[in-house]
């Protein structure tokens, strides 16, 4: 989901000034990288809740895989790899030319044609600078609050492979009193990846400007096992929610053709939704991404992890389409399933550059509600996913010509 904020401004592009061929310390700095991120690499949670010997369960290790790999926006080739490879012989798959990955699943009929989209890209950073002593300055790709980004470790994804960095912070003992009331902007803040005066980070990192950065965050199956932990739930559980139904629609008849779609930068202004949609041309389109849950401390709101499908009745990106909207409902009745409803003041969906592609596509936003979206630890329930997936199949397969046409 993106944020209504000012488009984050880019950097000045630098070009890099005398920089050397990687040396053995850069090889370190990237094995160290690679390492941290090894150790929990091998399909386990990371907590190392499942007994050892136990099965591996193709879902987990599907939605692990999908939040481990990198895409900051514009840089989200790494997500569209793996979902790819989940999509083999599910149907045809082709590329816009920016980068969305699109599925193309035949049922019974050419048409309809019905687009399920899911954003690839996760909110992350981009290198503005290095400073003379080695600190990274960086900018947001997508909405950011400063509070969720101090002391957090990220990835910077150079040329010749990830750099592992902290973001640096005051200890509390040196914070005078106006300082602490403050919420530090993203601009004001610094990566520190390993600087000191005696290693010259600018020569042995190769990290230039607009290289990409990412959350540096292990999937993790909570206590509770339902619960999941990691960062980019926003939006790879769209991308799981569409690559899972037309998975699911194989073998089965549907009266039209289903168009799994991966979109690119979604969280700097829904660019690859625009690009997808003029691919695809879209008679119905359903965009797939999280919804905020309202069911922790200080919040007001009735969503809630484990409370069902959840459906977007409004936000600033666009209104359902009223039939639509019932023919969900009814649906989702039919298969006894609950559905939460969200309306979302200061935020969009892909919904909102689809239903505007050529003379005007019917279409609504569903998705999973998530706690701490746009953080380094957002939190879904598996059920609601699974549920989620049931209920799309199920509209997929109502969604034939007469029934589209009639939506308009
Ligand atoms: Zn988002």
């Amino acid at each position: 989901m993106s944020p209504r904020t000012k488009e984050p401004q880019r950097g000045k592009s630098r070009l890099a000034r005398g920089r050397r061929p990687a040396g053995p310390a850069r090889r370190r700095a990237t094995r160290a990288a690679a390492e941290s991120n090894g150790a929990r690499a091998d399909g386990r949670p990371a907590e190392g809740r499942a007994p050892a010997g136990a099965r591996v369960d193709p879902e987990l290790a599907f939605l692990k895989q999908l939040v481990e790999a990198h895409g900051a926006p514009g840089h989200e080739g790494a997500v569209a790899t793996v979902l790819e490879k989940h999509l083999e012989g599910v149907g045809k798959i082709s590329r816009d030319r920016l980068g969305s990955l699109v599925c193309e699943k035949r049922g019974t009929s050419d048409a309809p044609r019905v687009m399920l989209a899911g954003h690839l890209d996760e909110v992350g950073f981009l290198v503005k600078s290095i400073t003379k002593e080695g600190f990274v300055k960086f900018l947001p790709l997508g909405g950011w609050w400063g509070h969720v980004v101090l002391a957090q470790r990220l990835v910077i994804r150079t040329r010749q492979g990830d750099v592992l960095g902290v973001v640096g912070s005051k200890p509390p003992h040196e914070l005078r009193d106006e300082d602490r009331k403050k919420v530090l902007e993203v601009r004001e803040l610094y990566i520190d990846v390993g600087a000191t005066s005696d290693y010259d980070v600018r020569k042995r990192l190769d990290i230039r400007p607009g290289d990409p950065i990412v959350p540096d965050s292990p999937f993790t199956i909570m206590a509770n096992p339902d619960l999941l932990l990691a960062k980019a739930w926003d939006n790879r559980i769209g991308c799981a929610l569409a690559a899972e139904t037309v998975r699911q629609l194989r073998g089965q008849s549907h009266p039209n053709t289903v168009f799994a779609v991966a979109t690119v930068q979604e969280e700097v202004g829904l660019r690859g939704a625009q690009t997808s949609a003029f691919k695809v041309q879209p008679d119905v389109g359903i965009a797939l991404d999280v919804g905020i849950a309202h069911d922790t401390p200080g919040t007001e709101g009735d969503e809630k992890l484990g409370g069902g499908p959840l459906v977007v009745v409004y936000d600033s990106s666009s209104i359902p389409n009223r039939g639509l909207r019932d023919l969900v409902d009814e649906t989702a009745e039919k298969l006894g399933l609950a559905l939460q409803y969200e309306s979302v003041e200061r935020g969009g969906t892909d919904a909102g550059k689809i239903h505007v592609t050529g003379e005007g596509v019917p279409s609504i936003s569903m998705g999973v509600a998530a706690r701490y979206i746009h953080s380094h630890v957002s939190i879904i329930h598996r059920r609601d996913f699974e549920q989620t997936v049931r209920l799309l199949v199920a509209l997929v397969k109502r969604l034939d010509r007469s029934t589209v046409e009639r939506l308009v």
